[in-house]
């Protein structure tokens, strides 16, 4: 069968969009998995000055060190990782209609919304 220009155009437009959707999901997940990595970093650098200060006051003889504001920041850094893993949740569990935009279950079989056929 022969094929103009058009035909291949068109066939070399779907797969380009394909894979560039493909790897924009892939990119975001990724990036979001990074997010949740650095945080965590964060949070085990503040434990460590944590141990520290303690180690610290100590071998001089002081008070008790206040940590409450670092247990302030932890808390606010782990409320960003669960959100994020969240995030991450929704993106393995769902997929997006590609008739109306809206998020489905990855395993259903018609777009809830507007009952387009995956
Ligand atoms: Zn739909």
């Amino acid at each position: 069968m022969d094929m103009d220009f058009n035909d291949v155009k068109r066939i070399v437009g779907d797969t380009a969009k394909t894979v560039a959707k493909k790897s924009g999901e892939a990119w975001e997940y990724g990036k979001i998995k990074y997010a949740i990595y650095d945080i965590q970093n964060d949070i085990n650098k503040i434990f460590a000055q944590m141990g520290q200060d303690v180690y610290e006051s100590h071998k001089n003889g002081d008070i008790e060190p206040d940590f409450s504001e670092k247990c302030e920041v932890i808390d606010e850094k782990k409320r960003m990782i669960e959100e994020l893993q969240t995030d991450l949740a929704a993106l393995k569990n769902n997929k997006k209609c590609s008739d109306c935009g809206k998020m489905a279950k990855k395993d259903d079989a018609y777009c809830p919304a507007c009952g387009q056929s995956f």
